[in-house]
């Protein structure tokens, strides 16, 4: 059970959404979905939006970001709501794109705005029909954004409103000049209102420069993470991740699994498993057709999946209530990463779990992960689990690695010995003839130094 003070952390119990003065159609859309009082980072942005200023907001993953900067931006076009392409949000993955597009449409319900979602992987056809309509508000991703901007059927010289979600993955290397170039072409200099769960100080100067004199609200208080997940990692060599996992899922059975790993072809390799294993396991990456990738979402949110194996693709934004288990197979390597991915779990004040996986390499990592999200994630101790033996492949390797550290250790030796010549020198003068004593080994022998193995 949820501590009410632990949702106190989330909600502004102290206010109501009617009092924040948002317009009679959408306070009603609000109330109708069953939400009472704003939580903290809307009863704080909210109110500073809606007078038109720029703001920079930080909060943790599941508080309700997404109609912090929804609600103002329906507010602010309901009072006009025939301007097409008034408001641009821009969100980092097709996936997110759909979502938040879909509750603005709830939000929108009661008011004449229509939101259109514009992403990859679906036909430019289908998606020009939509835009053929007008519609007032526009939720995409940056590639297919600026393509349908080319091909002048996304204008953005009415674009009042401009939005980045998840705004440091928006303004990191990736992303970062197809957003340079976005918000440079909007000529009205719109509003803008960023939002993330992590904003480092470099994004931040980044995101300013984007702003104008932006108000800066942050409810993120001490740690980055919410109370309502609990942490822990678990120690584990990198052979048996995968019977770990098993293991983890049949002991726990857990009702609903986010599995997380670093690469597309782990994603595979792992769904796979389970499933010869008996365990339903369903995949998405980036590399699945949109379709399928639309299925699987669909079939999640719906209740119809207990695990589901992911790339990072799946770790921002994604609001699917249910999500009990965040499970990192890979740490991230990236500690921000992290933050968005536990995330998934434990939203809107539930409660959730987060099991890392942590190999005897990865020590440093963890703690770098403590670190940025200033919390301890204590070791659980998973006493029924058997270790496998080291397989034949890795024994083999470190022996291999032994080997070759003695032999540097020989070569080592051999200038350890020519290094105090000076003193065999004076100790056997005959040795030196002429009086002449090398004080370092040759040159050539000083770049002849046993290679380092460089990984
Ligand atoms: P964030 O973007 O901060 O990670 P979201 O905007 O996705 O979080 O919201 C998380 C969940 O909380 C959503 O399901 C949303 O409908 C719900 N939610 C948002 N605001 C409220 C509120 N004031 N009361 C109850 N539920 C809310
Ligand atoms: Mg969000």
């Amino acid at each position: 059970m949820t501590e009410p003070r632990d949702r106190d952390d989330i909600f502004d119990t102290s206010r109501t959404f009617a009092e924040l003065g948002l317009a009679a159609p959408i306070a009603r859309a609000v109330a109708e979905l069953g939400f009472v009082h704003p939580t903290r980072i809307q009863s704080q942005l909210i109110p500073v939006a809606l007078r038109g200023r720029d703001v920079l907001g930080q909060a943790k993953t599941g508080t309700g970001k997404t109609a912090a900067f929804g609600l103002p931006i329906l507010h602010r076009l309901a009072q006009e709501p025939e301007a097409p392409f008034a408001a641009l949000v821009l969100v980092p993955t097709r996936e997110l794109a759909i979502q938040v597009t879909r509750e603005i449409r709830e939000w929108a319900k009661h008011t004449p705005l229509a939101a259109v979602a514009i992403y990859g992987g679906q036909p430019i056809r289908t998606q020009a029909q939509k835009l053929e309509k007008k519609p007032a508000i526009l939720v995409g991703t940056p590639g297919r954004v600026m393509d349908m901007h080319g091909r002048g059927l996304l204008p953005y010289d009415h674009v009042r409103i401009a939005v980045l979600d998840e705004v440091d993955r928006m303004l990191d290397i990736g992303f970062r000049d197809d957003i340079r170039k976005i918000l440079g072409a909007l000529k009205r200099g719109p509003q803008t209102i960023f939002v993330s769960a992590t904003i480092s100080a470099e994004i931040e100067k980044l995101a300013r420069s984007y702003m104008k004199d932006p108000e800066k609200i942050v409810t993120a208080a001490a740690s980055l993470t919410v109370n309502q997940v609990t942490q822990s990692y678990l120690p584990v060599e990198p052979w048996d991740k995968r019977r770990l996992l098993l293991h983890l899922l049949k002991k726990e059975t857990p009702p609903l699994a986010v599995v997380f790993c670093r690469t597309k072809r782990t994603v595979d390799t792992v769904a796979k498993y389970l499933s010869d294993k008996g365990i339903e396991a369903h995949a998405i990456h980036g590399d699945m057709f949109q379709n399928r990738r639309n299925k699987v979402m669909d079939e999640l949110r719906a209740g119809n999946l207990s695990v589901l194996v992911a790339s990072d693709l799946a770790s921002r934004g994604l609001d699917v209530e249910d999500i009990s288990h965040v499970i990192n197979y890979d740490l991230p390597e990236d500690p921000e990463v992290y933050v968005h991915r536990i995330g998934r779990t434990a939203r809107a004040g539930r409660s959730g779990v987060a099991w890392s996986f942590v190999c005897p390499d990865q020590g440093e990592l963890l703690t770098a992960i403590e670190m940025l999200a200033n919390v301890e994630i204590p070791r659980l101790e998973y006493q029924d689990f058997q270790p496998g033996p080291v397989p034949d492949d890795v024994r083999a390797q470190r022996e291999l690695d032994d080997k070759r550290r003695e032999q540097r250790a020989v070569q080592q030796n051999r200038f350890a010995t020519t290094v105090p010549v000076v003193e065999a020198a004076a100790a056997d003068p005959s040795r030196y003839p002429g009086g002449i004593v090398p004080i370092a080994p040759p040159e050539k022998r000083l770049g002849g130094r046993t290679k380092t193995r460089r990984r």
